[in-house]
């Protein structure tokens, strides 16, 4: 990974860069952030740039031995450790990485290679489980892992002047493990890096806080996103990928998920902007009646991702209602009826409506029936439709 392949962060990579430059490499490092911001990317950048035998300037040279290892992640002294599970099953295909007790980072490094080379350094805690089939379950950094680590790193390197650990999640890791990796940072082994990547501060031992190195990763800046997502996305239009770049926070994974949602979006979308001209017109039971249908025939995920698309439209109608359009997050054409639907939504109905929402996704998610939900609601949200604001 080279720092030109990293979305936005321009201050922390001439920070990183210059602490090469200026000899001051800090050996316990932690990169925290939120969400998919480019932690690990900037990480893995970094440690490449710092082994590269012929730096550019600001950046790693990608053909040296030592930057071609690194991008191939084969490199003897660079060291990954992610949260992992057991995951065998009966049902396991043998082609498959599958382990019965004692997992740790290595039993899974085939498919970690591949997972971060497809999402090209920018991992997603949820979606790794996925993909090593351990969703249902919480991934852990052993104590046999931190174990396995330290001894590995006892060792001198083997070609490069820094062996690299970079840890990805570091609040997964248990306290006996942390407390190991403790002592690794408090004696590190000669000419050793390690880098922590971590999402939330408040879940790390203040032990580790307090003898690392601290680099607060930010959003990813909307305008770099949007370049980016333009160049990843030919086909769709700037113009929705500059909305995708918005509501998506500085977060690439996010962009991404919403780029393949967005027929879903669409659906939703649609599906609302008509249950609520329903509710509002008078005399449209019969209307109502068939919606109602319609929308009950759907999966439950369906049902909740609609209610959830809907609780955002109120949300969002309420910011626009009350001066706050800056921190509106729509798409280019829920714009349109937002405008018009928005003056509904006010402090006098607003967080009835919300209620009513919450308690549909609540029963849907314990399996209440559709045709009864639905008809409910669509009357409760009639009722609280005709609220008149206050005030007027
Ligand atoms: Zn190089």
């Amino acid at each position: 990974m080279q720092f030109k392949d990293i979305i936005g962060q321009e201050t922390l990579k001439k920070r990183l860069v210059n602490s090469v430059k200026e000899n001051r490499i800090s050996h316990a490092q932690m990169f925290l952030g939120r969400g998919s911001v480019g932690k690990l990317a900037l990480a893995y950048a970094y440690a490449q740039y710092i082994n590269c035998t012929d730096k550019q300037n600001g950046d790693s040279c990608g053909q040296c031995s030592s930057c071609r290892k690194y991008a191939a992640m084969s490199h003897p002294d660079l060291f990954f450790s992610y949260p992992v599970n057991t995951n065998y099953t009966s049902s396991s295909k043998a082609t498959e990485t599958r382990v019965k007790k004692d997992p740790v980072s290595a039993d899974f490094l085939a498919d970690w290679k591949n997972y971060i080379d497809e999402i090209k350094g920018y991992p997603d805690l949820f979606q790794w489980y996925q993909r090593i089939g351990i969703e249902n379950k919480q991934g852990f950094i052993s104590k046999e892992e931190a174990r396995k680590i330290v001894h590995q790193l006892q060792y001198k390197s083997v070609e490069a002047k820094y062996k690299v650990l970079i840890v990805w999640m570091i609040e997964k890791m248990n306290e006996v493990a942390s407390n190991a990796l403790l002592k690794l940072i408090e004696e590190p082994p000669d000419n050793t890096l390690i880098f922590l990547i971590a999402e939330e501060k408040e879940k790390l031992l203040s032990t580790i806080l307090s003898r690392v190195q601290i680099i607060v990763v930010p959003s990813i800046e909307t305008a770099k996103l949007q370049s980016y997502l333009i160049q990843q996305n030919p086909k769709l239009s700037e113009i929705e990928l500059r909305d995708i770049a918005n509501l998506a926070s500085g977060d690439v994974f996010k962009a991404n998920e919403i780029i393949s949602n967005s027929s879903e979006m669409m659906e939703n979308y649609e599906l609302f902007v008509e249950w609520m001209r329903l509710c509002y017109k008078k005399g449209s039971l019969e209307g109502i009646k068939i919606w109602v249908e319609k929308t009950s025939k759907f999966g439950r995920e369906k049902q909740k991702s609609f209610l959830d698309f809907s609780l955002r439209m109120v949300r969002e109608s309420l910011l626009l209602n009350y001066g706050n359009d800056q921190l509106v997050k729509i798409m280019g054409h829920e714009e349109q009826f937002l405008n018009k639907f928005a003056p509904f939504i006010h402090m006098g109905n607003a967080q009835a409506i919300q209620e009513i929402l919450n308690q549909a996704i609540y029963e849907i998610e314990r399996n209440v029936s559709g045709i009864s939900l639905f008809a409910d609601l669509s009357l409760k949200m009639s009722r609280l439709l005709k609220v008149v604001p206050p005030g007027r």
